[in-house]
């Protein structure tokens, strides 16, 4: 029988990163219990975590790409294993090697445009703001209330434009004196680096501080529950400190403030959905129901597995560049629980959960079923 020979690198590596903590995994498996994967396939964090402490971790699999870092395993742990952080820690070993299993190959598609054009498609940062034409959009100046930061999806993906646009009419509305930056604008980062490639990572980020300095940028908007994580988050480790709003704050604050008011009626049922990044990771839950409250009409309905607990999308951590096999889309299951509850309507306030909704309402043939939207393009409808 072959012996394992552990590999001393795996272990160094998650010491490196902080992510030591493996070594106070007892094996409860609770880990194993709420993640997502395991209702679509099997799927142990509860395995490799055990595997990465004897330094015997396959770095060339796909299972230590799986992990959507939504968190639920994290909130959970009894232990604080840190998982999210040990997975990511292996995944920068793997592309330190340039060892991508064939599910994760498009990852380097994405990382080849984010270092030659600042977005994951590969588009001409030139083009970053073609979606701001004819919409009253200027580019920020110093001075301006805020910059709004659509980031890469809004900016180039034509679903997620109309988000952009959307947010750009509730601003307009509002009176809000706020900008963008156009082709100076940066994809956050977020994503690139939870598939381990920290170099990225880092050149986005100071590429993107540097712009916000130089334009004397203070308080950012975003669309994206990514762009705010690693703004307010990962950001400080730069030694900087930007104020960061997600737009479903930013509403509630501009609806509280009187300067937004919500004239027509939204006679439909809708239900949210909590992108990981927004409620687990920053526990932004209140805001967007608070202002989807407001709008006359509108009956929410809260899904079974809301809030705290509520079901990963699947696009997290690298995933949005993953092929994930049909059979093995959360958000098809999503949708079917959103359908579940009677809701017409299932609505979220994150790019990447839009992406991949919209994809699973296609694959299933659910166009007339249940409508896809992003908060602000029910506002701007009631405004
Ligand atoms: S929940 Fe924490 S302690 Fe339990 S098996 Fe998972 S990582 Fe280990
Ligand atoms: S963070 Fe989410 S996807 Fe990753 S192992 Fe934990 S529960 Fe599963």
């Amino acid at each position: 029988m072959d012996t394992e020979a552990p590999i001393k690198e795996v272990i160094e590596e998650i010491k490196e990163s902080g992510g030591d903590a493996v070594k106070f995994c007892y094996q409860c498996g609770k880990c194993d219990t709420v993640c997502p994967w395991n209702k679509v396939r099997t799927f142990s964090m509860r395995k490799l975590i055990r595997e990465a402490t004897f330094g015997l971790t396959e770095i060339e699999h796909e299972e230590i790409w799986r992990c959507t870092t939504c968190g639920k395993c994290a909130q959970i742990c009894p232990r604080d294993v840190q998982q999210i952080q040990n997975m990511v820690a292996l995944r920068r070993m793997a592309t330190g090697y340039g060892v991508f299993p064939a599910a994760i190959k498009p990852v380097r598609a994405a990382s080849a445009g984010l270092t030659s054009d600042g977005n994951p498609f590969g588009e001409e940062r030139t083009k970053r703001a073609e979606w701001a034409k004819g919409h009253s959009v200027q580019t920020f100046e110093e001075g301006m209330e805020i910059l709004y930061f659509p980031g890469c999806y809004p900016s180039y993906d034509a679903r997620l434009k109309k988000v952009a646009v959307a947010t750009a009419k509730i601003l307009n509305k509002a009176g809000v004196e706020f900008g963008i930056l156009g082709a100076g604008e940066n994809c956050c980062g977020e994503s690139i680096r939870k598939t381990g490639n920290e170099e990225l990572f880092k050149q986005l980020a100071r590429e993107n501080i540097k712009t916000f300095i130089d334009n004397g940028v203070k308080r950012i908007l975003v669309s994206s529950p990514h762009c705010y994580h690693t703004f307010r988050n990962e950001y400080p480790e730069f030694n900087v400190h930007f104020e960061i709003v997600h737009i479903s704050q930013y509403l509630f604050e501009l609806i509280n403030e009187g300067r937004l008011q919500i004239s027509k009626e939204y006679a439909k049922k809708i239900t949210y959905h909590d992108p990981c990044y927004l409620g687990r990771h920053n526990g932004i839950y209140d805001e967007p129901r608070e202002v989807l409250k407001k709008i006359p009409g509108l009956e929410l309905i809260e899904m079974p597995e809301s809030r705290e607990n509520s079901f990963c999308c699947g696009m997290g951590g690298g995933r949005i560049w993953a092929e994930t096999p049909m059979f093995e889309r959360f958000a098809n299951l999503r949708l079917e629980q959103a359908i579940g509850v009677g809701a017409e309507e299932l609505v979220t306030a994150c790019p990447y959960c839009i992406t991949n909704f919209e994809d699973s309402r296609v694959v299933l043939n659910y166009d007339d079923v249940i409508q896809v939207k992003d908060i602000t393009e029910i506002l701007q409808e009631v405004i």
